[in-house]
């Protein structure tokens, strides 16, 4: 029996996942790891923690009964985006690793703007405006606050990737991952040699790169001995989490799109050609599929904006809920479902945490708007799963702006597991929604199925996620309901442009 292995460094841990060709899962195991944030708007994680909860999931993985350490062909690898590991000319870390969440980098981003030539002739060169997560403003921190440490700089990596050289020895990326360092012609699929000139940045700094099926290596012998693999193992290309959790749901082909609602709200599409929103309201990244993209919506809080509803105004309800044996969030529903469609005129703004798609806007706030005396508990919460999915929405009519077919919609996230606002997507988004049965779903799952056709048990991720991915009972829209929220789409549309200026006008309030 062939195994293949997927790993994925993730923020809070690393989780280790061992299938069969069958896609099964035969074993998984996680290490948790500290999250250090020295000063305000810092983020920062120890790479020799990613190493050390690797050896540790993996070792566990492998004594699992079920699995057979001689069995295991390929490794797959996942990690959180844009994180950067410093290393000097003895592959030493220079400095903790800075990670997707730190937002130290705000002057840097206006300064690569401004060295490419402004930010169209940016979102040309590599498809994406500057966010002050991306790797590349990391590396003109480094530059611009730690001249001596940019002075040792011989290599930069992300996360998954210093993993990969521990592994194999090998310097090198994948073309998902790579996307979102702002330094990836994403188009082209290979480094932006106009971009690194204009950031003064050598291309010799950065790892080769890799399609995300593609064999990076085998494992150093002895790595192999370390963690009990045979040295013939080989290491794929793999994926950033987000590609690599598409891949985990079937997200490989036109016309499935698949929307997440977990803290954070993303809208994820395949695209088989590179298309890129000229005004940058959609990441547009290579895809883990060989040869093709994604692009991707973000609302900061979606299922957060339940959360904060359950954790500010529903406090009680997690007694009851502890009572029952229930989830707080299946009472809120219980609550919600007793008001109608569209929560009797009642709209809300999910923007408690700004925007990214389709405002870039860091000062956007939520907002309820049309209360009346009438409107009860389970309205609000109504209101608010409409509020989110209306969000989702705005990115779905982009796409559909980009002319791209829409067939079937994966509900994935914590929000998925809710029937009830499986039911809601499909009336305001207007197409069948579906949820994924297979027993992964996640980034280890994806690139563990990566491993495998990098092994040559498959011709290629498509014909994989089709053998191993199963989905559940589809939702489909109802007629009444959908006829209802199309009306109120555009009054929701118009509320931000609405509110625009006394957003800004609140912000300065509160300073
Ligand atoms: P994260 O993005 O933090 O990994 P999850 O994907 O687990 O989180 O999603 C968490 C969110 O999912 C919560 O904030 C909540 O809005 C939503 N959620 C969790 N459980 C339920 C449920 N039973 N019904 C509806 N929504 C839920």
């Amino acid at each position: 029996m062939s195994i293949f292995l997927g790993i994925d460094i993730g923020t809070s841990g690393t989780k280790t996942i061992a299938i069969d060709v069958a896609g099964n899962i035969l074993a998984s195991a996680t290490a948790e790891y500290p999250l250090s944030h020295p000063k305000p708007l810092w983020s920062e994680q120890d790479p020799e923690d990613w190493w050390q909860a690797t050896i540790q999931t993996v070792r566990q993985v492998l004594s699992t009964p079920e699995v057979s350490a001689d069995q295991v062909q390929a490794i797959g690898l996942s990690g959180q985006m844009h994180g950067s590991v410093f290393l000097d000319v003895n592959d030493k870390v220079i400095r903790p690793a800075l990670l997707w969440n730190d937002q130290r980098t705000a002057a840097e981003c206006d300064e690569i703007e401004q060295r490419a030539g402004g930010r169209e002739k940016l979102i040309e060169m590599v498809a994406n405006p500057a966010l002050t997560g991306f790797t590349a403003p990391k590396i003109l921190w480094l530059r611009n606050h730690e001249p001596e440490n940019f002075e040792r700089l011989r290599k930069v990596l992300l996360p998954k990737d210093e993993i990969r050289r521990r592994l194999t020895g090998e310097y090198a990326t994948e073309v998902s991952d790579a996307s979102g360092m702002l330094l990836l012609d994403v188009k082209n699929r290979q480094w932006s040699k106009p971009l690194l000139s204009a950031l003064e940045l050598d291309e010799s700094l950065f790892g080769k790169v890799y399609e995300s099926e593609e064999v990076t290596g085998t494992l150093k012998p002895e790595v192999a001995d370390l963690l009990g693999l045979p040295a013939s193992c080989k290491v794929v290309g793999g994926a950033g989490d987000c590609a690599a959790g598409a891949v985990g749901n079937g997200i490989v082909e036109t016309g499935v799109v698949c929307t997440s609602l977990g803290t954070s709200g993303v809208f994820f599409f395949h695209s088989d050609t590179p298309e890129v929103d000229p005004q940058g309201r959609l990441h547009t990244f290579c895809h883990a599929v060989h040869g093709k993209w994604h692009m991707m919506g973000v609302n900061l809080a979606a299922g957060g904006s339940l959360q904060w509803f359950r954790n500010a105004l529903c406090a009680h309800l997690k007694e009851v809920a502890a009572q029952e044996g229930k989830d707080p969030y299946e009472l809120m529903i219980e609550e919600a479902k007793q008001a109608p469609a569209g929560s009797d005129g009642l709209l809300f703004l999910p923007y408690l945490a700004g925007e990214r798609t389709p405002h870039a806007d860091p000062m956007a706030r939520g907002a309820f708007v049309g209360l009346t005396m009438s409107h009860s508990r389970g309205a609000l919460t109504r209101s608010i799963m409409e509020g989110v999915t209306y969000a989702l929405r705005d990115s779905l009519t982009i796409v559909e702006e980009l002319g791209v077919e829409v067939s079937e919609i994966r509900a994935t996230g914590g929000g998925a597991r809710s029937p009830f606002w499986r039911q809601m997507q499909a009336d305001i988004l207007g197409h069948s929604v579906v949820p994924t049965t297979s027993e992964g779903g996640g980034a280890a799952y994806g690139v563990a199925l990566l491993a495998a056709v990098g092994a040559g048990a498959y011709q290629d991720i498509t014909e994989a996620c089709r053998a191993t991915i199963k989905t559940g009972p589809a939702c489909t829209p109802n007629s009444e309901a959908k006829a209802y929220y199309d009306r109120a789409f555009p009054i929701y549309q118009s509320l931000y442009p609405a509110l625009k200026q006394s957003y800004q006008e609140i912000g300065g309030l509160t300073e």
